[in-house]
């Protein structure tokens, strides 16, 4: 069988490098807010690019965090206009909800995916504050217009890189592109942990503190509490496993890039549609989505055929029993259609070419 992700094999790779990291910290005796959350903290704001990193609990609370920030420093209201895909992955509508701010849903272009920058003027309104931009599928969302109209509205841009890691636009990289940056460490995704962590990234000091602060109880100054704040921390054993895969990250997105390149050359199907090349610089390859409009059937044979693939994702959040009161009326078709259509094909590291070929022979042959 060829799995979807085989998150073992992933480990496995570094597998020497991993065990004696962990080891060093589980003998160290310091488990919390020590030198490896330090020093990974240090790696990877000089990766993306940024002056701060501040690791969290997760990727969701990373987003949180900086839209809470923003309502702590008083930059923004509850009840303030967020604009953000509507085919995006929950958690970045949550990460607005649940600061009490409103999610404004737009469209995606069906061509790349990523937000259409052609929608986002018609969704603004006197209390739109902030973009959300989500660089879906490991795909740089980020264009020149979207700056823009960043700049001429005064909107902050907000990036939720959870599944973007070493994505650059024009040299830079994706999470240094707004004001402030989401990412997440899950397991499955390009720089996974071995549980849970995420981090928040930025230039700004105001934002850096405050979050720093939010994530620990609220607290700059032990038993202080400036902040109704929380405990949302990344410990010493993820960072050390995150500071070992941090160092092959580009390499492992390189391989990706070579499993992407073969499904795009070589799968030949009418009834199978793949979203617009991107250079390998704009694209990690997070997931490898493909369209189908016979998306069930198709999935259906290839399990037959031992291939395992997943639906990123099968309802979108405008349609989700959470989000019933909100949005129960509105039509998004294209966000809609996309959900019904997508199907994501087996990328990673690990993948070996044989897998790779024996996916897009079984593809070329779907009747
Ligand atoms: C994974 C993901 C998140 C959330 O990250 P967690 O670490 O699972 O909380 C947020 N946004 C997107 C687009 C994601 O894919």
């Amino acid at each position: 069988m060829i799995p979807f992700l085989s998150l073992k094999d992933i480990t496995a790779k570094y597998a020497d490098e991993i065990h004696s990291a962990v080891q060093r910290v589980v003998d160290s005796g310091w488990y919390l807010q020590g030198k490896k959350n330090e020093a990974f903290e240090q790696h990877y704001a000089d990766y993306i690019g940024t002056k701060y990193c501040i690791g969290c609990g997760n990727g969701l609370d990373a987003l949180i965090w900086i839209y809470r920030a923003y309502i702590e420093l008083g930059i923004m209201q509850p009840g303030d206009e967020v604009i953000v895909p509507a085919n995006t992955y929950i958690a970045s509508i949550l990460a607005i909800t649940e600061n009490g701010l409103k999610a404004v849903l737009v469209e995606p272009d069906p061509n790349t995916l990523e937000l259409d920058e052609n929608e986002i003027e018609e969704a603004i309104t006197l209390r739109t504050k902030s973009i959300l931009l989500v660089h879906l599928y490991g795909r740089c969302a980020y264009t020149e217009k979207i700056g823009e109209i960043c700049r001429k509205y005064n909107l902050k841009l907000v990036e939720d890189n959870a599944q973007a890691h070493g994505c650059t636009y024009k040299g830079q990289k994706t999470g240094s592109l707004g004001e402030a940056a989401g990412h997440s460490f899950y397991p499955g995704k390009n720089l996974g942990a071995l549980g849970d962590g995420g981090a928040v990234t930025t230039d700004n000091k105001e934002m850096a503190d405050c979050i720093r602060a939010l994530a620990n109880y609220g607290s700059q100054k032990k038993y202080v509490f400036k902040y109704r704040g929380r405990n949302s921390r990344l410990d010493e054993i993820q960072t050390a496993v995150l500071d070992v895969r941090l160092c092959h990250l580009d390499e492992d997105n390189h391989l990706r890039q070579k499993v992407a390149a073969y499904y795009y050359e070589n799968i030949n199907n009418p009834l199978i549609t793949l979203p617009s090349r991107m250079s390998d610089e704009n694209n990690v390859y997070h997931i490898f989505p493909i369209f189908c409009e016979r998306r069930d059937d198709l999935q259906k044979y290839l399990k037959e055929h031992g291939v395992q693939t997943l639906i990123h994702y099968p309802i979108p959040p405008h349609l989700q029993e959470c989000y019933t009161d909100e949005w129960n009326e509105l039509s998004l078709p294209i966000a809609e259609r996309l959900a019904k259509q997508e199907l994501s094909l087996p990328i990673s590291q690990v993948m070996t070419e044989k897998e790779v070929c024996n996916i897009v022979e079984l593809l070329n042959d779907f009747r």
